[in-house]
């Protein structure tokens, strides 16, 4: 067996050999966490006219740079009007936060700052500059300005944006059709109590949730005992579906048909095997446009492997711009050993402990130990030839979904 490829290698291996998706157009109130396929322009102005951002009185500015002064009130203004009343020397007009600024006015003095003297008359005590606590037209944005790209996911405040610029229809990446295939001779049904030698088959519940927390709606097949013919023949019946991953038969035991069907059937294997722990049987072939990913069957091996694989497969394949686990830098806080060779992804705690990040490492008892590798909220990155970390290094740390879940004490800040 010659030098295994790096991650970064397999990884670069992995997006340079993905198909891309195809697009569909939905209505807009089904587009929450779908992928925009298209450039979205503004088809109006933002504000589309000048803008009171205050209740108050809309003034002329030069009229009142010494104060106090009195203005005669000529009208009033609220959101939702037609601004056809103007403002003349001397004059002011009541306006609605949010209504247009009418004519003649160039600032509003909010009404904190203004008193009314009888009636029709309100006094200003305190100056305003021209443009005061007013919007101007396209000040935001401006007509035919691109303000969405293809490739943005649609969080919430993106279906916002669309929604002001009266995109009621979206075209939009369509979701690979994934389907994992757990494998394994030993795995029985969650709901049995496991006899000599079984072990329940966890993968394909914990697999089908990392799928859905990406968008990815999977489907999970009954586990394939470790067989070689029944192998081949599931592996051709799944032939049309975008995404196929097998948990197991990737490693090098005698039973491990899985890397040894694909390898003979009219797949492409793309890499088997990366310089990583845990992982190092990663497999990622590709069927015409089937991407076909294999990874091994340890919980902990197939939970992390899906994070450093499947993910950025499955963001290209939903059209979404590429991307991997997001890493910050932190202090270690308890020292890591490790044997040299292939890059470690550690599990560990991350907490903010400002100005920034201390990431302990968590103790697992290796890669079946699912109990204790669900404490952890990140991934510390041990490289290759390292062998050891000591305590107070700045580390490299990947960022588990686990970590956005975690609440954080409320704190107050002093303004
Ligand atoms: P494999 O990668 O097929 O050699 O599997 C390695 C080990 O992972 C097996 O011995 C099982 O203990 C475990 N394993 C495999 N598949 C699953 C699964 N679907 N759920 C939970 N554990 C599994
Ligand atoms: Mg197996």
């Amino acid at each position: 067996m010659g030098q295994l490829h790096t991650y970064d290698e397999v990884l670069s291996l992995l997006l340079q050999n993905l198909p891309s998706p195809a697009r569909e157009r939905v209505p807009l109130e089904a587009c929450a966490g779908r992928v925009l396929a298209t450039a979205v322009e503004a088809d109006l102005d933002l504000p589309p006219f000048d803008r009171g951002v205050m209740d108050g009185f809309a003034v002329r500015s030069a009229d009142v740079q010494s104060v106090p002064c009195r203005l005669r009130v000529v009208g009033d203004v609220a959101a939702g009007d037609s601004a056809e009343i103007s403002v003349g020397l001397k004059e002011a007009v009541r306006i609605m936060t949010g209504a247009p600024l009418p004519r003649g006015a160039d600032a509003v003095q909010m009404v904190e700052k203004t008193v009314q003297v009888g009636a029709g008359l309100v006094e200003i005590l305190e100056p305003v500059l021209s443009g005061e606590n007013v919007a101007r037209r396209a000040s935001e944005v401006q007509k035919g300005t691109i303000v969405l790209r293809p490739g943005q996911r649609l969080s919430s405040s993106k279906i916002g944006v669309l929604a002001a610029f009266g995109q009621h229809t979206v075209e939009v990446f369509r979701p690979p059709r994934a389907v994992i295939i757990p494998t394994g001779t030993e795995l029985v049904d969650v709901r049995e109590i496991p006899g000599p030698g079984e072990i329940r088959n966890s993968n394909a519940y914990m697999l089908k949730a990392q799928c859905a927390a990406l968008g990815v709606d999977a489907d999970v097949t009954q586990p394939l005992g470790d067989d070689r013919e029944r192998t081949a023949a599931v592996f051709e019946e799944f032939r049309s579906v975008d995404l196929l991953i097998f948990s197991g038969g990737v490693s090098m035991g005698d039973r491990d048909y899985v890397h040894m069907v694909i390898k003979d059937s009219d797949a492409r294997v793309v890499f088997h095997k990366a310089a990583i722990k845990p992982g190092k049987p990663i497999l990622f072939a590709r069927r015409a446009n089937q991407v076909i990913l294999g990874l091994p069957g340890n919980p902990v091996s197939s939970f992390v492997t899906f994070e450093l694989f499947v993910r950025p497969a499955a963001r290209v394949l939903s059209g979404w711009e590429q991307g991997g686990l997001p890493r910050v830098t932190a202090r270690l806080e308890a020292a890591v050993r490790h044997k040299p060779g292939r890059l470690f992804f550690q599990p560990a705690s991350l907490r903010f402990e400002g100005p920034g990040f201390a990431v302990t490492p968590i103790e697992t008892k290796g890669s079946a130990d699912m109990v204790a590798f669900c404490e952890a909220n990140s991934l510390l990155i041990v490289p290759a030839e390292v062998t050891h970390l000591e305590v107070g290094r700045t580390v490299e740390v990947m960022l588990l979904e686990t970590f956005w879940e975690e609440g954080f004490e409320n704190e107050v800040y002093a303004s």
